[in-house]
């Protein structure tokens, strides 16, 4: 109680405007309430929630949190609620880990045409918690994601997608992908026919003014479409990091590095869109402090218009 009385303390003093339905059209495609994108961020990377670990108390905050924007938004659950509780052991070198109590937070929003066609947009909402005493509090990793997925639904509830979109808030990504895999392996709709998984992992700051598309290398049929969201953004979108370069590191090739990894594997198609490694990755200066809102703002847009436009030529995907 004492936490959720502190929550809903957070939300009062870091968003305002959360809840109020300001959205401010930006110039070009899908608009975009950025007071409520910075308010989510802001919120969800809160020192309060202690870098929200899988398991913690700062994690059930981050819970409580997304799944009352779900249902202000007007996501509908898949059955009584969005929890979708589950457990795993990590094993890390000789050490194994009980994970009991992991959950996802799952809603959709039916398609309008093809309701039997999904498409996936998910970000992991855990990051690494509290290690040496220090809060890693994950505003870029992956607060910046939940705000961006909260931000396309938010444009799918304005404007009905033709396919049923599934947002997906991912547990335990940062110890493995977990989250990802509770998901893909009991999903409450058929994973056969889910056409893509749109993921963000980061999003919110560069200092090249870019960010990646990822996954077009497996389907190349998505090159158009994301260039298409591209040619209305002042944010540079460069793709690739989806190979083995002669030479170059093995975390290069971002094919593994975050919950997209496992649709992937499950033949699924994927697009995933993040920055570059930054001098504050999985360091407690991952702070909103830290955020570039207009950078954050304009691939907010970015995304939105490409969620859009994916979902509106899903069927040429192959
Ligand atoms: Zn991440």
């Amino acid at each position: 109680m004492k936490n959720l009385l502190a929550l809903i303390g957070l939300i009062s003093l870091f968003a305002p405007n959360a809840f109020a339905a300001s959205a401010t059209p930006l110039a070009g495609a899908a608009p975009l309430d950025s007071a409520t994108l910075l308010a989510d961020v802001r919120t969800l990377s809160a020192p309060e929630l202690a870098g929200r670990r899988t398991g913690s108390e700062g994690s059930k905050m981050a819970q409580v949190y997304i799944a009352r924007r779900f249902e202000q938004i007007g996501i509908k659950p898949f059955g009584a609620n969005y929890a979708m509780p589950f457990a795993f052991t990590s094993l890390r070198g000789q050490v194994k880990t009980e994970y009991p109590a992991a959950l996802n937070l799952v809603g959709h929003i039916r398609g309008s045409v093809h309701p039997e066609r999904y498409m996936v947009v998910s970000a992991h909402y855990d990051h690494l918690g509290v290690q040496k005493g220090a809060a890693y509090l994950g505003a870029d990793d992956n607060a910046s994601g939940v705000a961006a997925m909260l931000a396309v639904a938010a444009y799918f509830k304005q404007n009905p997608p033709q396919n049923t979109i599934v947002f997906a808030a991912f547990d335990a990504e940062e110890l493995g992908h977990h989250g990802a895999r509770a998901l893909v392996k009991a999903a409450p709709f058929p994973i056969a026919n889910v056409a893509l998984n749109l993921n963000f992992d980061m999003v919110s700051r560069n200092d090249k003014n870019e960010i990646y598309a990822a996954g077009t290398r497996y389907t190349p049929s998505l090159k158009p479409l994301v260039a298409k969201a591209a040619a209305s953004s002042s944010v540079k979108v460069r793709l690739g990091h989806d190979s083995k370069v002669p030479g170059a590191p093995p975390d290069d090739d971002w094919t593994g590095q975050s919950d997209h990894a496992v649709f992937h594997e499950a033949g699924i198609a994927f697009l995933y869109f993040g920055v570059e490694d930054h001098a504050d990755y999985h360091q407690p200066s991952d702070s909103f402090e830290k955020i570039d809102p207009t950078f954050f703002a304009e691939v907010a847009r970015l995304l939105v218009s490409a969620a859009a436009i994916l979902d509106q030529n899903l069927d040429t995907l192959k």
